[in-house]
């Protein structure tokens, strides 16, 4: 089936392909809405476009910038010629071309990685740590680069893109420092002539699919700890963001990480699910995205059998109980709502207060709200960037609409930003109810629901009714209480008065229909080893 974005382009040599159209017309977007018809300021995006120009010049001389997939090592274009706009969700511009591969250019990235096993598995734990951590210092060394690169295909705010560098980083240090630590286990036989063994080996060629939310983090997440194990991945980045794949990737091959080791890939996205799924020589899936993509992978990984892991979407409560610390609940809700605008898996859907504080947090939490500056994520102070695409503010629109005509109040925010594209206002909705869409769904924006509930028994009723099981946040200043919660909570990760729970050094995933499997930490380890069990017999 062919690719509804990919375009035909004459073979650029790879420099032309890059940063080729930055004066392009914006993609004609569906109809807009009374509140979208908003007139856009054309002063500001000339400016931010200029800004995006120079960014993109510098990366472009930095020398590890690509608009190529990696099959064996080598850039690749699609084999038909055909690309994909990569476009800056801030401007609307087009940044760079990128390959629109499908099952071929695919199948023989798995080959790639296949032969590489061969020798890659074969290398001492202390070898492949020395390289993997050779990686990690040259990502830390780009960081800055690295970070602008995340802000001009993804749009969050500089700061935090440099942020996604050291957090996406630190799970191939993490990896570096657990390659070592890959240990058997020897059982006592129940017979004398007998010694039983077991043994810990990579499970194979990985096939790694990511979204463009962390278009750094959720693949280092995978591919740190599979190089690790010793197994050989092809990554499918999101056609969004390939640009920062492609960077990590380039900056891999610099570490001496071999060719065929790590091999990217992008276009047509459900081309190369299919030939990653059908091929027996791809022994793992790793999903990072929505439920519905992960279903039907896990679905498609039965025909071969594959080891699967998933991390799916999320609906986090974020439970504000009376005797909360207010300033440590309003830190901690702000920093897991408006993270990246509100486009992360662990971003708090539903904030749950107790009627008590109900009134002075909503107050307080709607001041905090509207100090935050949106803008174009190179802006100076900007905390808010742009949603990912047109389609993203729709959905937020949608969620909104359904929730006033069921009885819920705007208290600030609730449309488009004058800045026109894709940017939207910081929200607070209060009087939302569980029955409502905004909360069955992920927003996935910068929206914040208020709900009302009165007791522990009550929130933890409403914050369990749904089919996610990621995260979830509480805050309260008593401790039998905060271990009473935590634990009637059916959610992978929850957070105890603090809103930021990401961290290479632990268990990462959720349960329901949240995912399968755990990233980071040792734990994370094990998604990419498979066990064997020797058993060595007549010794006697
Ligand atoms: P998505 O639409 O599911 O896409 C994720 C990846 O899957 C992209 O690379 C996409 O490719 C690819 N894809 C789409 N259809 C496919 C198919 N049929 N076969 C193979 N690959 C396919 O998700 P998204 O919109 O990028 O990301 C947002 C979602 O990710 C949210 O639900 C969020 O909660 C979840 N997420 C979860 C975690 C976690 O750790 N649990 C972390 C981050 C995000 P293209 O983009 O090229 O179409």
């Amino acid at each position: 089936m062919a690719c509804f974005r990919c375009v035909f382009s004459t073979r650029f040599p790879q420099s032309h392909r890059l940063f080729l159209h930055l004066a392009s017309p914006l993609p004609r977007a569906p109809a807009p809405t009374a509140a979208a018809a908003a007139p856009q300021p054309p002063f500001f995006i000339r400016q931010i476009n200029m800004q995006a120009q120079n960014v993109a010049a510098r990366l472009s001389s930095s020398g590890f910038l690509h608009a190529q997939g990696l099959v064996g090592g080598k850039w690749t274009d699609a084999y038909d010629g055909k690309t994909i706009e990569v476009r800056n969700p801030a401007t609307g511009e087009v940044i760079a071309n990128v390959p629109c591969m499908g099952r071929n250019e695919t199948n023989d990235a798995i080959t790639s990685a296949y032969d590489a096993f061969n020798s890659w598995k074969k290398l001492t734990a202390a070898d492949r740590s020395k390289r993997l951590r050779k990686w990690y210092d040259l990502l830390m060394a780009h960081k800055e680069e690295l970070g602008q690169l995340i802000t001009l295909e993804q749009g969050k705010p500089l700061k935090e893109a440099i942020g996604e560098v050291g957090y996406g980083a630190g799970f191939i240090e993490f990896s570096a420092e657990e390659a070592k630590r890959v240990y058997g286990d020897i059982i006592p036989s129940p017979l004398p002539d007998r010694r039983l063994f077991v043994l810990k080996q990579p499970v194979g060629v990985v096939g790694a699919i990511t979204p463009w939310n962390f278009p750094l983090a959720m693949i280092t997440r995978k591919v740190g700890p599979a190089l690790a194990c010793g197994c050989t991945v092809v990554i499918k980045p999101s056609e969004l963001t390939p640009l920062t794949a492609l960077a990590a990737a380039e900056l891999s091959l610099q570490a001496g990480i071999p060719p065929g080791v790590v091999n990217v890939v992008m276009g047509n996205a459900s081309e190369i699910g299919e030939a990653l799924l059908s091929s027996p020589k791809v022994r793992k899936i790793t999903f990072t995205g929505s439920t519905a993509v992960g279903k039907k992978l896990m679905a498609g990984s039965a025909g071969t059998v594959k080891k699967v892991s998933l991390e799916l979407g999320g609906n986090a409560p974020c439970i504000v109980f009376d005797d909360a610390d207010l300033e440590v609940a309003l830190k901690g809700t702000l920093a897991t709502k408006f993270r990246n605008s509100g486009q992360t898996c662990v971003c708090a859907n539903r904030i749950l207060v107790q009627e008590g504080i109900y009134d002075k947090f909503a107050d307080a939490f709607s001041t905090a709200v509207q100090n935050m500056k949106v803008g174009n994520g190179f802006g100076e102070d900007v905390v808010q960037g742009p949603l990912i695409n047109e389609a993203a503010v729709q959905k937020v629109e949608s969620l909104i609409k359904d929730a006033i005509s069921k009885g819920a109040k705007v208290i600030l925010g609730g449309k488009r930003h004058s800045l026109g594209m894709t940017f939207y206002e910081p929200t607070v909705i209060s009087d939302v109810k569980n029955e409502m869409l905004i909360s069955r769904e992920e927003v996935f924006g910068p929206v914040a629901p208020l709900l009302k509930f009165k007791t522990e028994e009550e929130a933890i009723h409403m914050a369990n009714d749904t089919n996610a099981g990621l995260a979830a946040y509480l805050f309260t200043t008593n401790v039998q209480r905060s271990w009473r919660v935590s634990e009637a909570l059916e959610y992978g990760i929850v957070g105890v008065n603090e809103g930021i729970v990401s961290t290479e050094v632990a268990p990462f995933g959720g349960v329901k229909q949240s995912g399968v499997g755990r990233e980071g930490s040792k734990y994370g380890m094990d998604e990419y080893l498979e066990i064997k069990y020797v058993c060595l017999g007549n010794l006697s």
